[in-house]
């Protein structure tokens, strides 16, 4: 497969040209014309796969088809992922379009001050990466006044069984339920156990399941 069959608009094809990713890799030529066509998707795939292009090009896409509205009524691209490594690593990704593309992103996570990412927060931003915890604690301290998930129409769960293994899933589950019952809904994870099985159940609408 070659970039152009897999739905991309050009300011982020020109992107991907300048950061010389020649063609999609195979989770990227797999998934992306299915999230791009706007359906749920289960992505069983390791770290080093290329996963993170493939959720993130669509939801570039997404937020750019969107009617434009304040991005201080909150984000309409949320991701969660297990720890601040690979929040910092997504955010990386995504900065390398955001100016192209015209689309602000966030970082939340923990183990470090809460006073500037609740800033950048409130300026706002089209897409928030967090920790769930730490979203979590932002969300309940302020009821709502920082930011809030009421627009969020694309949701991704990166690395859904780390996730589950530091016991966060009580926190995934409150994070969903704050957006939006009809967003499109993508978890990528390396392995899929039962629990996750369950999680992708309850969150997701008929997804179209992914392996590579
Ligand atoms: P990931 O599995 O998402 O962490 O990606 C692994 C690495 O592959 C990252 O350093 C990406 O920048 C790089 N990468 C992603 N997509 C492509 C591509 N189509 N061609 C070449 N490198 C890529």
């Amino acid at each position: 497969k070659t970039w152009n069959q897999t739905g991309l608009v050009s300011k982020i094809s020109d992107t991907i040209k300048k950061l010389n990713y020649e063609k999609p890799m195979p989770i990227q030529a797999q998934a992306l014309p299915i999230i791009m066509s706007g359906r749920d998707c289960i992505g069983i795939a390791k770290t080093g796969s290329g996963k993170t292009l493939a959720f993130i090009l669509p939801m570039l896409r997404h937020i750019k088809d969107q009617p434009p509205v304040a991005p201080r009524d909150g984000p309409i691209g949320l991701i969660m992922a297990p720890t601040r490594e690979l929040v910092q690593q997504i955010h990386s990704d995504i900065k390398k379009f955001a100016k192209a593309v015209g689309v602000n992103c966030v970082p939340v996570y923990g183990g470090s001050g809460v006073a500037q990412q609740i800033s950048e927060l409130k300026r706002g931003a089209e897409i928030v990466v967090c920790t769930p915890g730490r979203m979590i604690d932002i969300l309940c301290t302020s009821s709502g006044k920082i930011t809030n998930l009421r627009r969020v129409t694309y949701l991704v769960m990166d690395e859904a069984d780390r996730m589950f293994d530091m016991g966060f899933e009580p926190q995934i589950t409150r994070i969903v339920q704050n957006t939006q019952p009809d967003r499109q809904t993508v978890l990528f994870s390396a392995t899929f156990p039962r629990q996750v099985e369950i999680l992708a159940r309850k969150v997701l609408n008929k997804p179209v399941e992914i392996q590579v």
